[in-house]
């Protein structure tokens, strides 16, 4: 399983020490429960209510002038917005939602770019007790309407410029969409408006409802299992899900924020997704202000030389991006890193597809500190597998449960569907075998329900567990490794190969940028295993290249695992949010129908 040493876990002799300094120890006395009395609650008993625990209650303690944003934007300053200011902003737009006649459980939908007004809407929104869903900015007009009809949005907050390109031409076709209020994207106070919402018809402008609505705003009760946030799946292996997730979620949230990102106080915090995924969300926006921390805006897309510009400038401290900005990174050559100060960087984490060892390796070399990789999805709503600040890391690997997370692996039958004894209990797979990686129901963060899926959420559970989809193994000392999304699993001769385990040592070799890996139909073997493959600059694809990584690979893998067909492309097709995309990758060597495409990198 392993082929890179293990690191050493992280020193904290005479720096910050972790929150969670033994992982025994801590999930022994670990509970739920005793998470959620670590929150305020609302006050005199009137519930949970996220927007209450991110901002309130710090904006009503010693904390309200502490920076809970900093706003780097595309164009023009930075802005810092204080705890205060932002209790102050979102219960604004509460009350003007108030006075638009917008009520509990209405659908707010969001469509902005990555500055503070995406925050005080996602957050004024919630006090208000409405269904918040944030949606990438990058979507175009057919995806938006998809998201907001399914979702039966009631209000969209956008910008001018998305309204006129993406919402406007689809309008007519939401009827349920009764209010679209526009914010444009600069600073109030610093930069002179491009143009004024109010002329655009069927719209209004949100910063004039902001100034005309009273700056203090009492929640409602809002019990925990009120309904707070919907989220779409990335659509990496069919068309995108809404996931429904409720105001409990906040203790998972806040449990992971404290344990998995090692958040503490004084903390400059940066998370680059966006919040149209649900990291960007439940990591971008939630736990960081739960924490009380100040979080860093980035609106701008990946650049490397900003990039470490950022981690240096603002002295960012813990930072969870994704698997593929550090590849993007280390293609940019480890000088550039050593060109920037990054000494305060003390914790790095990343999400959302599986993080190769050689990164893990490069991180600790060139940022100073390792990746650490974390494992969870929308459905899941927060972590649910870590490598932490008190642990070794075993390169490659997932880490193990969360504190209070019962996850393990289910053995599977010839037909890839969960084994049941004959009492109907799930068998889990001994050390060492893949299966299907399942979560003992229910931790706060658990999706309540897939939006108009009833069925499909049922289908979800089994055995008295929660079925991932994604396949893993264990080893003996309980870390857990990715092996693949049982979509993509390649049946190969009688054996069940991982296109992750393919693709991470193909982007070992020097000549490879990054790799896709899927099975294709063989009269002989079931399937074979092809590699569609991009170079790295100063590398040729052509015949010397292939001969060379079907060689590499069959060293590194053996034959039965190792492509049997390698084919060159610079253009992968991506998800929006940076993973590769197998299922085009089969439907285009299958000359299938292409199938959803509104996730794509480059868009439908
Ligand atoms: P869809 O469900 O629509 O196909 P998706 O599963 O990509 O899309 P997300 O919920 O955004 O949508 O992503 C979660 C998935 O990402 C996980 O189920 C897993 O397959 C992958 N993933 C997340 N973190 C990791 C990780 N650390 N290592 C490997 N894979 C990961
Ligand atoms: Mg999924």
């Amino acid at each position: 399983m392993a082929r890179f040493a293990t690191i050493r876990k992280l020193r904290w002799d005479n720096a910050c020490v972790p929150n969670m300094t033994d992982y025994a120890t801590e999930r022994a006395r670990f509970s739920w429960d005793e998470a959620r009395r670590s929150l305020d609650g609302l006050p005199n008993g009137r519930g949970l209510n996220i927007a209450h625990e991110m901002v309130d209650r710090h904006a009503a303690g010693g904390h309200r002038s502490h920076v809970a944003l900093r706003c780097l934007p595309r164009h023009g300053a930075r802005t810092d917005l204080t705890y205060g200011e932002l209790a102050r902003r979102s219960s604004q737009f509460a009350n003007a939602l108030d006075r638009l006649g917008v009520t509990r459980s209405d659908r707010v939908f969001v469509l902005m770019p990555r500055t503070w007004w995406l925050y005080v809407s996602v957050i004024g929104a919630l006090k208000h007790r409405c269904v918040v869903s944030p949606l990438f900015e990058a979507f175009g007009p057919e995806p938006i309407r998809e998201r907001l009809a399914l979702g039966g949005a009631r209000v969209l907050v956008t910008t001018p410029d998305l309204y006129r390109h993406r919402v406007a031409p689809i309008r007519t076709l939401l009827p349920e969409l009764r209010h679209v209020l526009l914010a444009t994207t600069s600073t109030p106070a610093s930069a002179p408006r491009r143009e004024t919402a109010t002329e655009i018809p069927g719209t209004l402008d949100m910063a004039l409802l902001l100034e005309a609505a009273p700056d203090s705003y009492v929640i409602g009760h809002t019990d925990p299992e009120d309904l707070a946030l919907l989220h779409f799946t990335s659509g990496t292996t069919g068309p995108p899900k809404g996931a429904l997730h409720v105001h409990d979620a906040i203790v998972s949230h806040h449990a992971t924020g404290r344990i998995a990102l090692d958040l503490h106080p004084d903390d400059v915090y940066w998370c680059t997704a966006d919040p149209g995924w649900v990291t960007g969300t439940s990591y971008g926006i939630v736990a960081p202000l739960a924490h009380g921390v100040t979080s860093v805006v980035h609106e701008g897309g990946f650049d490397a030389e900003r990039w470490y510009g950022v981690l240096e400038s603002e002295g960012v401290t813990v930072w969870y991006t994704s698997p593929t900005a550090l590849r993007m990174l280390m293609a940019a050559g480890s000088e550039m890193a050593r060109d920037h100060d990054l000494s305060r960087l003390r914790f790095v984490a990343t999400v959302g597809e599986p993080l190769g060892p050689d990164v893990v390796v490069w991180s600790s070399d060139a940022l100073g500190v390792p990746a650490h990789d974390t494992w969870w999805q929308t459905e899941t709503g927060a972590i649910m597998v870590a490598n932490y600040a008190c642990m070794d890391i075993r390169p490659g690997s997932m880490g193990r449960p969360h504190p209070g997370v019962d996850a393990t692996v289910l053995a599977r039958d010839d037909q890839g569907h969960v084994l049941l004894d004959p009492d109907g209990t799930a068998v889990e797979a001994e050390a060492g075998l893949d299966g299907e990686l399942a979560i003992r129901p229910s931790w706060p963060s658990m999706f309540r329900g897939y939006l108009g899926g009833d069925e499909r959420y049922q289908a979800c559970f089994s055995g008295g567990w929660y079925l991932t989809g994604d396949l893993a193994r264990r080893d003996a000392e309980g870390y857990f490794w990715f092996v693949g999304r049982s979509d993509d699993v390649i049946e190969s001769a009688g054996h069940l190969i991982g296109p992750f385990e393919v693709e991470s040592v193909l982007m070992e070799h020097p000549g490879v940028a990054e790799a896709g890996v899927i099975g294709v139909p063989d009269p002989v073997a079931g399937e074979i295993v092809k590699a569609f493959v991009s170079v790295r600059p100063g590398y040729e694809a052509g015949d010397d290249l292939r001969l060379d990584l079907l060689g590499f690979a069959r060293k590194r893998l053996g034959a039965t695992m190792a492509p049997r067909e390698i084919a060159f492309d610079q253009h992968l097709p991506h998800t929006s949010s940076g993973k590769v995309m197998r299922r085009l990758l089969r439907s285009r060597e299958l000359g299938r129908p292409r199938g959803d495409m509104s996730t794509t990198e480059d868009g439908p």
